[in-house]
């Protein structure tokens, strides 16, 4: 396993140390302010992006930041919803999209999941996204635009699970779109008016 082992022999020599009483205080105190549903993609770290300090984010990472709208039964993405929204009372909740995401690549570009029937089936939480640009021609452009519209759908899907119908009702949560370009590393903020506020609406 490469570098893992001297990275926490680091971190407990050099970063621990300077941030020890944080620690201590967050040993007995979780109370994040932020749900971050983001990609699992290796190049989109969440903490890194919002320079934000361990104990700020509850962190959900799927591949292509998809959420599954809301089912009866227990799964681990509602479930860590639930938590976040319910019990910890996370006052602002974002998704995160980012560029070349690779779950994206491959609906916008019809590749074959042949060998991935997992992944296939997963991705179907993307359909609405897919559907709303199935008119563009294959290529760059329409990724990015798959990429913004997932994340609209993912937001429209987060709204139906209950924790989350209830908190935006007592108006006791905010939703984000976000997307991040790994390449310039700007973060941009989806409006979520017009077409985004009326899918969520829906
Ligand atoms: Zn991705």
């Amino acid at each position: 396993m490469p570098d893992l082992a001297d990275g926490i022999a680091r971190f407990q020599q050099d970063v621990f140390p300077a941030k020890a009483e944080l620690f201590a205080h967050l040993a007995a105190h979780h109370t994040p302010h932020t749900l971050f549903i983001g990609c699992s993609d290796a190049r989109v770290v969440p903490e890194l992006i919002t320079q934000g300090e361990p104990g700020e984010l509850f962190v959900i990472r799927t591949a292509g930041n998809l959420v599954p709208a809301y089912t009866p039964g227990a799964n681990g993405v509602t479930a860590s919803i639930e938590y976040a929204v319910t019990v910890l009372g996370v006052t602002d909740i974002v998704v995160c999209g980012h560029s070349a995401c690779g779950a994206m690549t491959a609906l916008a570009e019809g590749h074959d999941l042949g060998g991935a029937p997992v992944v296939a089936d997963w991705l179907r939480h993307a359909d609405a996204a897919v559907a709303r640009t199935s008119g563009m021609a294959a290529g760059p452009e329409k990724v990015g635009a798959l990429v913004r519209q997932n994340v609209y759908a993912q937001l429209t899907n987060l709204a139906t699970h209950p924790s989350v119908a209830r908190a935006l009702a007592e108006k006791k949560v905010t939703l984000h779109g976000w997307v991040f370009d790994i390449a310039t590393g700007r973060v941009e903020a989806l409006g979520l008016t017009g077409a985004g506020a009326a899918a969520l609406a829906s």
